[in-house]
């Protein structure tokens, strides 16, 4: 289990993280949300727990980012108990929230309470092909097919908005979200290749839409 802790106070941060790992959970503690983006580019996340007051930006976005991409729970972490965060902390797609002070245990507790109940397992499943979006890990008759985040990024987003027409853009955009580093239209085009091939068969379900993007086709 992978977590993304996100908070610039190291007095919450440190004792956090160390409580996190002693349940056996794996963490990546950063302190800004330029970094949290830059790990959530890297990998997938089962959880995140984002702080709203961040030194470079909101905890708002961070949380959009990881929505983009996967499928982590997320917890809230705020000082600010006004309804007006919490709702919009919702609204941006937090699971949860806690407000500061709060003890360590309590927050493991609802993140394990989280965790529950997002806990029906989410698949996608077409043909040969099967997207474990919790394990993040993608299989063709049951074979594990090895992807780059990207790659990864890119199927999930397809398949769990099937039969959508993509523009090209609108993926760039969720690929490469902010300020990640300059990427050409045409890698989108390169990643896309490299995805069919390695699905097989089953890549024939990305579509190309001619003049506008890309849909996932459930029926072939
Ligand atoms: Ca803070």
């Amino acid at each position: 289990m992978h977590v993304l802790l996100v908070e610039d106070e190291e007095i919450i941060a440190r004792p956090l993280a160390s409580l996190l790992r002693a349940e056996g959970w794996t963490v990546e503690a950063v302190p800004t949300a330029a970094q949290a983006r830059e790990r959530i580019a890297q990998r997938a996340f089962d959880a995140a727990l984002i702080d709203l007051g961040l030194p470079d930006g909101s905890g708002y976005e961070v949380c959009r980012v990881v929505r983009q991409v996967g499928d982590a729970a997320v917890i809230i972490l705020t000082a600010r108990s006004d309804e007006d965060s919490v709702v919009r902390a919702l609204e941006e797609g937090a699971d949860d929230y806690v407000a500061k002070p709060f003890r360590a245990r309590e927050l493991v507790s609802r993140l394990r309470a989280v965790l529950r109940r997002r806990g029906a397992k989410r698949e996608y499943r077409f043909g040969a092909l099967a997207v474990d979006a919790q394990a993040a890990q993608v299989t063709v008759n049951g074979t594990p097919v090895a992807l780059t985040a990207q790659e990864y990024r890119l199927l999930l987003l397809l398949v769990s908005h099937a039969g959508r027409v993509w523009e090209r853009g609108q993926l760039l955009q969720a690929l490469w979200d902010d300020g990640g580093a300059f990427v050409e239209d045409n890698t989108l085009t390169v990643t896309v290749k490299r995805l069919r091939e390695k699905l097989g068969a089953e890549g024939a379900r990305i579509a190309t839409v001619r003049g506008i993007g890309y849909r996932w086709e459930d029926g072939l």
